[in-house]
């Protein structure tokens, strides 16, 4: 089954390659437009270990909103369900930096991949960790196996200093009373979430336990089957944001997307697939990543639908 399923990545991956880009590069954070454009990697995780990638697999890029999963898990596991009374699990139907919907629903983000949710998600953090810089980086280098990842300052200040948007958000959500810290450390904490760096490999890696019932493939616990069972269900209704029906749609596997270009997805109980490629369609997801990933669940007949 192996080969077979990587030749269908390799093909994939030719075919997508030599397709116009149509995408653009997120230029609000100053540092992201300076990557180039025409990275383009996948790679591939199975259950038992074994792993397969193309192009530039191996080259770090900025996981961004992908992140948001991970704070999310952390989140969960501290509070467990109570935590639905801070943010809620519908797709949201706007753009992942909406300000729209707070207002309707009283400071309750829609849920906790768009920016509104995450930043909730981060204030939970800052409440109940000690040092919620510190205890999430070495949760995320557990999970990945990566104990030498740090955050990167200079995203993190890039996105700072042009942060004016996750302000508005943060600062509007604490008028609701939904963020209990300063917003300032809240967005401290958020930026350098959104600041974490990873290849295609180690992406695919971390995120097995999702794929894995909770477990990683050491079959070390790191979050409940249920719960994993729902974080896969809000990445598939709500990881693509306002395009999250059509990734079900075209490609039919739970994911996530970040504004570096980096898509990560997974189908239960088989593998996990993490793709890159910088430039993003209209609505903040990488172009050609979606199209790699229809590509592979197409031809390899590996979906979840
Ligand atoms: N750090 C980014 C932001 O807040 C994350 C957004 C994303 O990846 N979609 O805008």
């Amino acid at each position: 089954m192996h080969s077979s399923y990587y030749n269908i990545i390799e093909n994939a991956y030719r075919l997508t390659k030599a397709l116009e880009d149509k995408g653009k590069l997120a230029t609000y954070i100053p540092e992201l437009a300076n990557v180039d454009p025409s990275n383009f990697g996948i790679h591939t995780t199975n259950l038992d270990g074994t792993n397969f990638g193309v192009g530039d697999n191996l080259k770090k890029f900025s996981i961004q909103s992908i992140a948001k999963v991970l704070s999310l898990t952390l989140a969960y596991k501290i509070l467990g369900e109570e935590i639905w009374e801070r943010v809620d699990v519908e797709p949201s139907g706007t753009k992942f930096d909406s300000l729209l919907l707070l207002e309707s629903y009283e400071g309750i983000p829609r849920n906790p991949f768009i920016n509104s949710g995450a930043i909730v998600i981060c204030d939970i953090l800052m409440t109940h960790l000690n040092n919620a810089h510190k205890d999430f980086l070495d949760f995320v280098r557990d999970v990945s196996d990566l104990p030498d990842l740090t955050y990167s300052d200079k995203i993190a200040d890039s996105e700072k200093a042009k942060g004016y948007r996750n302000t508005a958000l943060c600062n509007f959500i604490k008028s609701f009373d939904n963020i209990n810290n300063e917003p300032e450390d809240v967005l401290d904490f958020y930026f350098d979430m959104c600041s974490l760096e990873m290849n295609c490999q180690q992406l695919s890696k971390t995120f097995t336990f999702l794929a894995n019932g909770g477990r990683k493939l050491d079959g070390k616990k790191i979050i409940s089957k249920g719960k994993a069972k729902r974080i896969n269900a809000i990445m598939l209704t709500c990881g693509f944001y306002d395009e999250s029906g059509e990734f079900a749609f075209r490609v039919g596997l739970p994911g996530k997307s970040g504004v570096g270009g980096g898509i990560v997805a997974l189908y239960p109980q088989q593998y996990t697939i993490a793709v890159w490629s910088p430039k993003l369609n209209p609505n903040g997801n990488s172009f050609k990543g979606m199209t790699l990933l229809e590509e592979v669940t197409t031809h390899s007949e590996l979906s979840i639908f």
